[in-house]
């Protein structure tokens, strides 16, 4: 296969291969290679020293056949439009292989959140609702927490949209603070999601948590929420990582003290406690049987795919395998549970707390896990099943499972 380069060209390697297994026709495939909708807006903001600066922003809109654009925002000095472009169509191939009527969108300002003050920080997040106001709301497109985003920014988002647009809008946006319209449970959804799955797996393998060790890349809201889970069901942390480095302790780590010494140093590579460190690239490779990519993408590549020794590969984050990292993973016999069926649980919460937006309801943490274990598992085994029926990889089954389901709303609307 030849490399593909940027994140959209990826996706558009993973789109073609499931469009051929479904058969479509020229005509059909047209309305799915490119977004309905590329916003792009140059955003200005008053810094704390006085001086304005100009960041570029997006808000990219794949497809809403199965309901409004869905999709979260992130700040990060690599967001572009290919990117965000690429991250928008996952969405609507992650929202629906989770059955939820949503479709796929994704938003991103190309700024470094590190070296801004808070102050600073709403500016960016007020003046991005700001330039895409009349683009997003509850029946158009939602946006969310992703990347460096958080439900504060969320807050500040939703208050500048019901300012400009002079209303009450609790389901223009989720991952929202509980105090101000948030969901029980979307601060723990991504890992809980991925971690329902992976346990599903697990144990459909005859595998014992207890033998297993995981290496997790990232220690953002996904990464320390999935080691927790799995330290918490006894499965071993073995290793986890930030984008200044990590450690790797083959007896296990205990998650708790690593969140508090990243608290304390602004890094989880603090302190090896008889462990050894490890830069975020060498975790990948670790003697591990689990490996949990959940920071960004391009992360397994054809230059280190064949160095990966984990039998199993979690995408806790969106897009960290390219397609020839797959050719080689796939080869070796590793089985990798993609991103979009992975970390759907992310977006599945933030599903309830739109439908608890617009119907004023409040539910219970139970409920809200409940109907996340059955949302994912139900995804699971559809996707499982594809996988088998067609003897293909889990991604391109997902693919086939989610782009089937937005053809199939797209035909009876009559938009193909
Ligand atoms: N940013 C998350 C994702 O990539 C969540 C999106 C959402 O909740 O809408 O799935």
């Amino acid at each position: 296969m030849t490399p593909q380069h940027t994140p959209y060209e990826r996706f558009r390697a993973n789109l073609a291969t499931a469009m051929d297994l479904l058969d479509l026709a020229p005509a059909e495939r047209k309305s799915l290679e490119e977004p309905k909708n590329i916003h792009r807006k140059a955003i200005d903001v008053a810094m704390d020293d006085g001086t304005k600066r100009t960041f570029d922003a997006f808000r990219v809109q794949y497809n809403d056949a199965r309901g409004p654009y869905k999709g979260g925002i992130r700040f990060h000095p690599l967001a572009d439009e290919d990117e965000v472009k690429a991250l928008a169509a996952l969405m609507a191939i992650k929202t629906a292989v989770a059955g939820i009527p949503m479709g796929g969108a994704k938003g991103g300002v190309q700024c470094n959140p590190k070296e801004l003050s808070r102050k600073e920080l709403e500016a960016v997040s007020r003046a991005y609702i700001r330039a895409f106001a009349d683009h997003v709301g509850e029946d158009i497109d939602v946006p969310a927490p992703d990347v460096n985003t958080t439900p504060q920014v969320m807050a500040w988002m939703r208050d500048e949209y019901e300012k400009a647009k002079r209303t009450y809008a609790p389901a223009m946006i989720t991952g929202k603070p509980m105090a101000y319209g948030g969901s029980v449970g979307r601060d723990t959804a991504t890992a809980r999601g991925g971690f329902f799955i992976l346990d599903e797996y697990v144990r459909s393998q005859g595998l014992k948590p207890e033998k297993l060790r995981v290496a997790i890349q990232g220690f953002g809201n996904a990464g320390a929420t999935m080691a927790a889970f799995l330290h918490e069901a006894g499965y071993t942390v073995a290793a986890v990582s930030d984008s200044k480095g990590g450690i790797f302790r083959e007896r296990g780590i205990d998650p708790k003290r690593v969140a508090e010494i990243k608290a304390q140093t602004g890094s989880v590579a603090g302190e090896t406690d008889g462990g050894r460190a490890v830069t975020n690239e060498e975790l990948l490779e670790l003697p591990c049987d689990i490996l949990i990519p959940a920071a960004l993408d391009n992360v397994i590549n054809g230059g280190n795919a064949g160095n990966i020794r984990a039998r199993t590969v979690l995408e806790l984050a969106n897009g960290p395998t390219t397609p020839e990292a797959d050719a080689v993973l796939e080869g070796k016999g590793v089985t990798v549970i993609p991103d979009v069926l992975a970390n759907a649980g992310g977006v599945t919460v933030s599903y309830f707390e739109w439908c608890q937006g617009r119907s004023g309801e409040q539910w219970t943490a139970d409920e809200v896990d409940t109907k996340l274990r059955r949302t994912m598992l139900e995804s699971f085994r559809a996707v499982r099943e594809e996988a088998a029926k067609r003897k293909i990889s889990h991604r391109m089954a997902a693919f086939v499972v989610g782009v089937g389901r937005i053809v199939e709303t797209m035909k009876a609307r009559g938009w193909m």
